[in-house]
Parts: C-alpha cells; structure tokens; sequence
C-alpha cells in the first residue's frame, strides 16, 4: 500500500471546513420551558426549527456537539430522491399506489429542498448537475433501465440511460458497464448549507445550544422534562433528530436506527485537463454496489471527494483514508500517486425496512432513518414534521403510519453490521 497518500498538512476534518467552519456553540442561557425542545442540530433538526420559529412557538434546539458536528456539515452534498428500496420490492411490500405515493415523496423532497434554498437564498454552491448512476454489471443496467421505464411512465422521473460505450462522456473510468444520468438530481456545500440554515433559524428567533448533550427526555405534567447536562427544563412538545447519533436519552429511537460509518477523502487539487477527463460534466457519481461509492467533484472542480464505507463502525482516520483511497484507485487507477488532504467520517442511520421514519413515538415526535442519503430528505422530513406538531394538514407524508421497526436482538450494539458487510461485499463481488 502507498505511505505516501497523505498531504503534507493532511487533516483528520471535513474538507467543507476550509470554507464553512463549524460554528462555536452558542451557548445561551438555557430557559426553564420551552413550547419545542428540538434533541439534534442537523438539517432535520434545524428544517423543523425554522418552521415552528416562523410560526411563532419558543424552541430551543439542543446538540451534544457543536451545532452542525453530525452528518449535517460532513457529508457528500449529493441530493438524490430516489429511495433504497427498488420500485419493485416497494410494490411487492405496499401495493402500487402506495409505492408510487412514496417514490413521489422522494421527488418533492428534492423540490422542497430546492425551494428552500432558493427562497432562502442561502448560498450554498447548489449545482443542478445531474447524478451518474454506475452499473457495477451488466445486469444492473438492464436493471436500472427497467426500473426507469416505471419511474419516467408513473411518476414523470426524469433520467436517461447511457450505455458502456458512450459512458466516458460521463466518467473517465471503465469500472462501470454504463449507467443511468438522473437529471434532476444536485450538489451543494453541506457545511455551507447548514450554516445557512443556522443563521435563518437564529434570526426566526430560535435558541441552539451547542455542547449541551440531552441526557433523558420523560413525561411531566402532560409535556416533557427534558435533562441535559447543563440543566433540567421543561418542554410541552420535544422531537428527536439524532438520526445516526441516537443514543441511550432516547431508547426507543435507539433500537431502532442503525448507526453506520461513511467515510469521505478529498484529494489535492488536479489539472483542470484531468479533472475534465474523470467527471467531464461536474455531475455527482454513486454506483450499484451494496458497499456503494459515491464521489464528485469539489463545487469549485478542482479535487475529486470520494466516499464509502472503509468500515461499518470506527476506524481512525489514516486507516480509513488508506482505505478509501484504495477504492478510489480502483475506480480511477491514475491517482494511484495523488495525495489525500482531507479524510473524515459520520454515522448515518440505517432501519430495518431501509425506509426513513417520520411521526410520533410515545408522544415524541421523530424524523429519521434517512439510510444515508438525507440532505433533501431531512430538510422536507423536519419541516414536515414540525407541520404536524402544528397540527397542520400538510404535514401529512404518505410515510405516516409505516410500521417503524426494531430487532428483539438488537437494542444498544449493531453486532450484525460486520456479518451484513461481509455479506455485501461478496454479493458485490460475486452475486448478481
Ligand atoms: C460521510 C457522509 C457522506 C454522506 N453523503 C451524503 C450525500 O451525499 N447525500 C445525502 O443525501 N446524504 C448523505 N449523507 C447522509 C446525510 O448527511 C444525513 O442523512 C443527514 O445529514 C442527516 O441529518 P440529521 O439532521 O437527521 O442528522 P445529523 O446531521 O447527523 O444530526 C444529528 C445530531 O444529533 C446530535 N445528538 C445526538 N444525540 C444527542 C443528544 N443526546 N443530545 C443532543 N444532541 C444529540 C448529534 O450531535 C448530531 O449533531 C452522508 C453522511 C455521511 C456521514
């Protein structure tokens, strides 16, 4: 393996970072009550806040970390709006008006999020760029070509097929056996755009309190008590947005995310001529694997960001940029030499049914589960969810009332995701 693939000034930090710092937590004296304790400062927790601030209710958003430290300000930037499950499996599990509601679902939550930044104007480097879909075989075209036939007829999805020997036109690489452009599909600058969206819900008058870790949110007098570990105040609603960081304040959340790693490199600058020749268009890139890789350019299209799953779990940042770098060179072979500046990992939430979550759990209420692609579907989830809590018909979703699952054999450790990673590896490596 290559020693050398570190950057002198390599850092174990987001690359969005360099322009979008996390901002310090504020740290607000915190109010004895409170109409909406918000557990979770991500574009969930923060989408849900500006709703409630602009309609007038107090809330006070609470994060163990500084506001913005999950997967908020650290992930790819791509907003999809397709969801994991194929539109064939949804049909066989829901029936097919059901699964088109769903998948229609994924299509407005690209457009609210959309909507939101432009209304906003939050500046974000959003790129409507498209996506490339990468088929790891050949019948994973065939695949993907289906599933778009019933897409485009039922619910106007637009994308396009591009086959194995037009495919350079999309990326400079052979791995793929051609793929898929989803038009609509963007990119943006993560930290940016949680920046955005702190500084919009600061200004609806909302309190976000960084460094504050809820230890327990129980019942009190109708409402809640909510204890942190700077004090104990009490909320009339709470909802829970911790997504990949749900911990043990909140068991019933616990049990059922899955918390798993995505790890993300940023190489050094390239020759805008290189550049030009791996990603010709600027689009985002995902792939059909399980163990997927999703990568892109950086929005100014000087380096190369590339992710994936070096590990389920933890695994220190050198380890796992050595890792991922090897993935990336798989997929590119000539930046076998190209030294890596910046390496950093989340955890995103995965659920038993690889559907996200939304409503109300013993009176708390919830968004999450986004199986690691939430930008759009966080933003549209918390404001919908902060829709309910104000008892507006338009927080209806048609992932009300979708059974919301956990494992009698899971409660605290995901001890099977080593076995699953395995599994997926050989059946990306073998299978069909
Ligand atoms: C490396 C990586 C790449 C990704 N790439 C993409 C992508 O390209 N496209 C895409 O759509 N999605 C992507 N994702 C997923 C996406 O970032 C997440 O789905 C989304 O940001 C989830 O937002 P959230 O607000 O629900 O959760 P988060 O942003 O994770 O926020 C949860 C917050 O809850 C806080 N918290 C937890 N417990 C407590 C507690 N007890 N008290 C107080 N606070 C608490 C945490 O500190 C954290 O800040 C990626 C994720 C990672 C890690």
């Amino acid at each position: 393996m290559n020693q050398d693939i570190f950057a002198p000034g390599f850092k174990a930090e987001p690359y969005w970072y360099e322009e979008a710092p996390l901002v310090v937590a504020s740290e607000p004296s915190l109010p004895d009550a409170v109409d909406v304790a918000i557990v979770g400062s991500g574009y969930t927790g923060l989408s849900a806040a500006l709703t409630l601030g602009r309609a007038g209710r107090s809330v006070l958003v609470l994060d163990a970390e500084d506001p913005g430290a999950g997967c908020s300000s650290r992930n790819g930037g791509m907003l999809g709006e397709i969801l994991k499950v194929p539109y064939d499996a949804l049909i066989g599990r829901y029936g097919k008006s059901r699964a088109i509601a769903l998948l229609r679902e994924g299509m407005a939550a690209l457009d609210y999020t959309r909507y939101l930044i432009e209304s906003e104007g939050i500046a974000c480097h959003f790129q409507p760029v498209g996506k490339f879909v990468g088929a790891w075989r050949p019948n994973h075209y065939d695949r993907l070509a289906r599933s778009l036939d019933f897409l485009h007829r039922e619910i106007g999805y637009e994308a396009e097929m591009v086959p194995a020997s037009a495919q350079n036109s999309e990326i400079g690489s052979e791995i793929y056996h051609g793929g898929r452009i989803e038009k609509r599909q963007a990119g943006l600058h993560p930290a940016l755009y949680h920046k955005g969206l702190l500084e919009r819900v600061t200004q609806a008058g909302v309190a976000v309190a960084g460094r504050t870790p809820v230890l327990a949110v129980t019942r009190q007098n109708g409402g809640f008590r909510v204890e942190t570990t700077r004090r104990t105040l009490s909320a009339t609603d709470v909802i829970v947005a911790t997504n990949g960081y749900t911990g043990d304040a909140t068991p019933a959340f616990r049990r059922r995310l899955i918390p798993v790693g995505s790890y993300m490199i940023a190489t050094e600058p390239l020759a805008p001529e290189r550049m030009a020749r791996l990603i010709p268009k600027r689009r985002m890139i995902v792939d059909t694997k399980k163990m997927l890789y999703y990568f892109r350019p950086s929005p100014d299209g000087t380096r190369i960001l590339f992710g994936g799953r070096a590990a389920v779990g933890e695994l220190d940042a050198r380890t796992a940029a050595k890792k991922i770098h090897r993935l990336m060179t798989g997929v590119y072979p000539e930046l076998g030499d190209v030294p890596i500046t910046h390496a950093w990992r989340g955890f995103v939430a995965m659920t038993f049914d690889q559907l996200p979550h939304i409503g109300r759990q013993d009176g708390i209420y919830f968004a999450a589960g986004y199986n690691g692609s939430g930008v759009a579907p966080s933003t549209y989830f918390g404001h919908k969810v902060a829709l309910k809590l104000l008892g507006d018909p338009e927080g209806a979703t048609a992932f009300d009332d979708l059974p919301f699952r956990g494992h009698p054999l899971y409660r605290r450790r995901p001890w099977f995701l080593p076995w699953l990673a395995s599994y997926y590896r050989l059946k990306d490596r073998y299978g069909r």
